[in-house]
Order: structure tokens, then sequence, then C-alpha cells
């Protein structure tokens, strides 16, 4: 038996408001939504990393997600717009360690942000970028340029 909440969730062990649900996503209201319609969009298998996950699987996820932002627009919400939002990782916020995109209803005056690192707004130096992304590009292995 499997530990991870979202392996629980779609097993039907443990509740969920469910949207929608195929062959390999499913989607699903956040327990503790920023806004009214939060949603998570997760696989059907447990990843919990994005590099864990087999490709096909994460685009669906984000071809989900786009249909869930024309949803949550067109739905009985307030939704001036929505934030998509994937914590890969603990550092980076990730709480649960199963994949997820959060679909996030968004309001003017909702008070939700990312908050800036201090020093943000520096402008890089070109040589300083282009050594970042000769690196980057190195690591792909997919020979993008
Ligand atoms: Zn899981």
């Amino acid at each position: 038996m499997s530990a991870c909440i979202f392996c629980k969730i779609l097993v039907n062990e443990l509740p969920a408001s469910i949207v929608y649900r195929n062959e390999s996503v499913a989607a699903f209201l956040d327990i503790r939504p920023v806004n009214r319609g939060h949603l998570l969009v997760v696989p059907n298998l447990h990843a919990e990393t994005l590099a864990d996950l087999p490709e096909p699987i994460a685009q669906e996820m984000m071809a989900v997600a786009q249909r869930l932002a024309g949803a949550l627009r067109r739905a009985n919400l307030r939704c001036d717009g929505v934030n998509l939002f994937l914590a890969d990782g603990a550092a980076a916020g990730q709480e649960v360690p199963h994949v997820h995109l959060h679909v996030i209803p968004r309001n003017r005056d909702d008070g939700f942000g990312l908050r800036l690192a201090p020093g943000y707004g520096t402008v890089s130096r070109r040589e300083e970028l282009d050594a970042i992304a000769a690196a980057i590009r190195d690591a792909t292995g997919l020979g993008l340029y």
C-alpha cells in the first residue's frame, strides 16, 4: 500500500472532489485552496519528480491544465486570471511527493503571489547568461541549438 496521499485519492482510499479523469491523469480540487476552484492535475501513476514522469504524461498534464483554465474562466467562480504552478522538489516548495500541477484561479486583489528573492531585478551580464545557457544546453542532451 502506498503512503502517498495522491495515490490514495486515485484508488478512492481518500476522498477528493474530482473534476476530470482519463487514462493518464486526474484533476481534483486542492483541499487548501489559494482561491475557490484551485485545482491539482496529477498523473495516475506515482512519480515523485518531473524527471520521473514519462514525457507524454507531462504533456497530457499541461493539456488538461489548459482545458481546466478555460473551464475556470467559464464556471460560476471568480476568476480574473489563472496561474499554473508546479513545484518540482522540496526546495521549490513541493509538499506532496507526487508530481502535481496547480491550476489556480486568480483575482486582482487576492493577495497571492510569488515572493521575489533579495537582489532580484539586477540585470545579468550577457557573458554570464551565455555561460549559464551553455551549461544548461549541454545538460539537456537534446542538441537544442
Ligand atoms: Zn503517489
